[in-house]
Order: C-alpha cells, then sequence, then structure tokens
C-alpha cells in the first residue's frame, strides 16, 4: 500500500466525530476506554458485510459505510437500546484513498447523526469486507427480547417491506431500480427512535434483515408460540405499488434487508404506540396476532389462506398449514 495503515487510520477513522465525553480514550492506543453509566446495562451487537455476498461489487464506498453501520444500529433499535460507540475492523484489498474517503463519508455521516463515536477497530489488507461492532445503553429490565411474545398480542411492523428486495431484484436482472427503492437497500435507516420509545413496555422485537418471515419465525420460535399474519395488510411504499410484473407481497414476505422493526405488544399499547409513531413520521401498522398453536398462517383479508410460492420460499420454516 502506497499509504501506511497508520496514514489510513489517522487521515480517514480519527474524527472523534461528536465527542462524547464518555470516551475516556479513543483511536490511538491499544484499546479504547469507555465510561459506562452506572446505572445502564452495555447492549454490544455486531455485524459483518462482505463483498459480493452482502452488496454488489458495483455498490459505492459512501453506501457500504453507511450500511455496515446502518445494520448494526438496526440490532440495537430492536433490543431498545440508546446507540454509544462502535469499532470497525476493515479488510479492504488496496488503499484506495477515494474509496477511504467515500467509506468514511458514509459512515460518519450516519454516526454523527446518532452521536456515536467510532473509538477503535483494525485495518487489513484482504478482500474486501467490513466488520463493524456497536456498543449501546439500555436501562436494566427495559431491553427488548424475541422471547416476549405471548398469545393475544398484536403483531406489528414499522415503515413498509419489500423495497430493499424489489431494488436487488432490478439489479441483479441488470435493470436500473426505481431510485426510491434504491435508496431503501442502500441506506436503511434504523429504526432507533422507535427502538427506544419501545423500551421498557414489554415488547417482543427484532429487526427485518432476512424477510419479514424469517425473522418473524425467529420470535415466535424464541416465544414457543405462533402467528396468524394478515398478508394482504403489509405496509406497501408507494414506490412499490408502482412497480409492474413483480410479485410485492413476495418481497414483502421473503425479501431480506428491510431493517424495519417487527414487533408485538398488548392490544391495549397499540394505539399509543401507532401515535408515536407518527411523531416520528413513522408508520405503524397492525399485521397479524400471536397465537399459542405454532408456525405462521398467512391469511387474505376474506379469511383464506395464502400459499407461499416464488423464492425464499426455503426460508419458510413452519408451513401454511402449521
Ligand atoms: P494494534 O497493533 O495495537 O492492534 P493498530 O495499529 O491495529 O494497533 O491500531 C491502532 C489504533 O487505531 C487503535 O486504537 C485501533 O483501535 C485504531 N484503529 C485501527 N484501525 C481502525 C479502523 N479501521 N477504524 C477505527 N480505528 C482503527
Ligand atoms: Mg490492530
Amino acid at each position: 500500500m502506497a499509504v501506511s495503515e497508520f496514514d489510513i487510520i489517522e487521515r480517514f477513522f480519527r474524527r472523534n466525530s461528536t465527542q462524547r465525553e464518555d470516551v475516556v480514550l479513543g483511536i490511538g492506543d491499544d484499546a479504547a476506554l469507555l465510561q459506562l453509566p452506572a446505572d445502564r446495562q452495555l447492549v454490544v451487537a455486531m455485524d459483518t458485510l462482505v463483498a459480493g455476498r452482502h452488496f454488489l461489487p458495483q455498490a459505492a464506498a459512501f453506501d457500504i459505510g453507511w450500511k455496515a453501520l446502518a445494520v448494526n444500529l438496526s440490532d440495537l433499535a430492536a433490543m431498545g437500546a440508546e446507540p454509544a460507540w462502535a469499532t470497525l475492523s476493515l479488510t479492504i484489498p488496496a488503499a484506495d484513498e477515494v474509496w477511504l474517503e467515500g467509506f468514511a463519508n458514509g459512515f460518519f455521516q450516519l454516526a454523527e447523526h446518532y452521536h456515536v463515536d467510532l473509538v477503535g477497530g483494525d485495518t487489513t489488507r484482504g478482500p474486501l469486507s467490513v466488520t463493524v461492532q456497536v456498543h449501546g445503553l439500555v436501562e436494566p429490565g427495559k431491553a427488548l427480547r424475541r422471547s416476549a411474545a405471548r398469545a393475544g398480542q398484536q403483531l406489528f411492523v414499522t415503515g413498509t417491506l419489500g423495497d430493499a428486495a424489489c431494488a436487488l431484484q432490478a439489479l441483479q436482472a441488470d435493470h436500473a431500480p426505481d431510485p426510491d427503492l434504491l435508496r431503501r437497500l442502500n441506506r436503511p435507516q434504523p429504526r432507533l427512535d422507535f427502538g427506544l420509545a419501545l423500551a421498557g413496555t414489554g415488547a417482543a422485537a427484532i429487526d427485518i434483515s432476512d424477510g419479514l418471515l424469517a425473522d418473524l419465525g425467529h420470535i415466535l420460535d424464541a416465544s414457543q408460540c405462533g402467528a396468524t399474519l394478515w398478508v394482504d395488510r403489509l405496509p406497501c411504499s408507494p414506490g412499490l405499488e408502482t412497480i409492474q410484473d413483480i410479485d410485492v407481497t413476495a418481497c414483502q414476505l421473503y425479501g431480506g434487508d428491510d431493517y424495519e422493526l417487527c414487533f408485538s405488544v398488548d392490544a391495549d399499547q397499540a394505539e399509543r404506540l401507532s401515535n408515536l409513531g407518527q411523531q416520528q413520521q413513522l408508520s405503524i401498522t397492525a399485521i397479524g396476532v400471536i397465537e399459542s398453536q405454532t408456525g405462521i398462517r398467512c391469511t387474505h383479508n376474506d379469511g383464506s389462506l395464502y400459499t407461499p410460492h416464488g423464492t425464499g420460499f426455503d426460508h419458510f420454516r413452519d408451513t401454511a398449514d402449521g
């Protein structure tokens, strides 16, 4: 590499962007020193993005930087945690300064928005791969767990589903995706504010990264219950509604990369939460009910069963007839 590893860290990553007071020692020593509040639990999550697997080779550096942090913050949102710090392990094939600049700009734009400090990491040479670890804080007892769903609760989802999957399908078919849908794929918005609002409500929550059916399945497995899912009521963006020749419901059920929150709460919380969503300009949609019978039953508005089909059917662990 023309520039040294030290130069890369100094020039692109040692920004001390938000200068949080709880960062006693950030980038530059052998490890970071972080001051934890006495009355909070530490919430830790890590996700890796591998070139060719989690993003296409033509993806912009800015988008990769943004998304690497966003998918991690989305995990904190699903725990009801407030984000605080991040570490970054970056493996790059070469010290391409234009690429590094774009990557750092994407990463820090999101980091600054949520007041997250990058406090350390590692930089190595090899096939492009990005690992981010995030650290958040939550009041003891208030974290959102997958195992908290109970029969009788209503099932909700934030925002809209299927945009990212639709954009990815277009890219893979060498078509130009609708720009709004592509933005959902490249710049996911972690639902941190809504996750914080859910904290302490006893809701079961998960962020949708692998598709609604797969991720809802994780809540149901952890909670040892099942659900009826109303497939005709899944929230759809105006952009996705206009797309022709595509199975919208399949994108919504099996498509990944939405990074919306799926959660279940007692029915008496529904109105308050949807008002809260409105304040945050985030739609909250009821999409089904939790039941004691295991498995996911997908139904149409008229009560008839929806038969799963199309790509991603393999994700469907429990079939419609239970
Ligand atoms: P060491 O050899 O002690 O592991 P490094 O040279 O790997 O030290 O890292 C030096 C400092 O730079 C450390 O504080 C480390 O956390 C930080 N660092 C290295 N790479 C990154 C990166 N990609 N992003 C943020 N901080 C980094
Ligand atoms: Mg190191």
